[in-house]
């Protein structure tokens, strides 16, 4: 397990504090980033749904920050909440010094787009001072022209330009005594983010942030994480963590607890067992599970649920699970820790496994 330098966000006024870091002392933190405009954002509502997140297991979330009409939205929803919220600033060092007015939990910058290296400094002094850490992201979109022509002329590998990038930007912020860092090293290759976490791991004990970057739609997304995060994360690489896709935060979310169950290295959850359905369906699992599916990973509990279509092997499965529900023909069966109990119309389905769940 890999010794990473633990930092922490948050922990001041409302805002909780999370901890990243110290390899396998703490569990990889899940975060993910906010995806609809700011510019009008429905305040009550986006309250509403960052509870939920956090609710579903994420603590951390990011948004971008492009201007300053929307770095005072931020520190609005950053003073109502408890989570940790992280700014993601580009170019304008003016934006990240306002951010920094709030309780704006953490910054994320690429110190290389801003332009000057006095801009970097007051951005880090003020860091410093509120005691904000700031994360140095890097991308294979983005390298530096020198060392992109060097990857383009075969000289270098892309694994070995992010590192090299990421050693860059380190060395300035400890130019400035900036020790209150974390980095992530992101390529839409699998392979590329594999060899270049692994790399910086192997030479820094700065936190990692993993992530497979533009990764794509929901299930080429997921399954590009899985392969890179899986394999960094079996070998105690990374300490927070971000499932990409082009999809929602939920689902956003929910791929990365599975990725840290898949691995070992977080609380159990509940679990979902549910069946692909077929043409023997009498209850219809996919429409069932897309409605329930953000509840259940809401569920702070270790629960077994299984969804079934059918009665091939419907009673089969939600006799196994601390609760279950199957098609049976024109009715739906509940099953709690094996005994039925509740035989329902379809119709009623949704209101009795609320309430066997305890749930509203
Ligand atoms: S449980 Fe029934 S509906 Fe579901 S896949 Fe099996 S046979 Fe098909």
């Amino acid at each position: 397990m890999r010794l990473s330098r633990m930092i922490k966000i948050g922990g001041f006024d409302n805002v909780e504090s999370v901890m990243i870091g110290g390899g396998g002392a703490s569990e990889p933190v899940i975060q993910t980033m906010w995806k609809d405009s700011l510019m009008p954002v429905d305040i009550p509502q986006a309250i509403l749904r960052i509870n939920r997140l956090k609710m579903m297991g994420c603590r951390l979330l990011r948004f971008a920050v492009p201007d300053l009409e929307a770095a005072t939205v931020v520190g609005e929803l950053a003073g109502s909440v408890s989570m940790p919220l992280v700014a993601d600033i580009h170019f304008d060092y003016k934006i990240a010094l306002r951010c920094l007015d709030f309780p704006i939990a953490k910054i994320r910058l690429n110190p290389g787009n801003i332009p000057l290296r006095s801009q970097v400094k007051k951005i880090l002094s003020k860091a410093t001072s509120r005691e904000i850490p700031i994360r140095i992201g890097i991308n294979a979109g983005s390298l530096p022209v020198d060392l992109r022509k060097k990857v383009d002329s075969r000289i270098l590998s892309v694994a070995d330009a992010l590192v090299q990038t990421a050693e860059r930007e380190l060395a300035l912020f400890q130019e400035f005594d900036f020790q209150n860092v974390v980095v992530s090293i992101k390529a839409s290759s699998v392979s590329e983010t594999i060899k270049a976490n692994r790399l910086m791991a192997e030479r820094s004990d700065v936190p990692l942030h993993l992530g497979v970057t533009e990764a794509g739609p929901l299930i080429a997304g997921v399954v590009r994480n899985t392969i890179a995060l899986y394999d960094l994360l079996q070998d105690g690489i990374g300490d927070t963590i971000r499932v990409s896709l082009s999809d929602t935060m939920e689902h956003e979310v929910i791929a990365g607890r599975e990725i840290l169950n898949a691995v070992g290295r977080t609380q159990q959850g509940v679990t979902i067992i549910s069946c692909p359905r077929c043409g023997r369906y009498s209850f219809d699992t996919h429409a069932f599970i897309e409605k329930w599916l953000p509840a259940l990973y809401a569920l702070q509990k270790p629960l077994h649920i299984a969804i079934m279509g059918c009665t091939v092997n419907g009673p089969g499965e939600a006799r196994h699970a601390d609760l279950g529900i199957t098609g049976a023909g024109s009715k739906v069966l509940l099953f709690r820790q094996g005994e039925v109990i509740r035989t329902l119309d379809a119709k009623d389905a949704d209101k009795a496994f609320a309430e066997a769940l305890g749930i509203e």
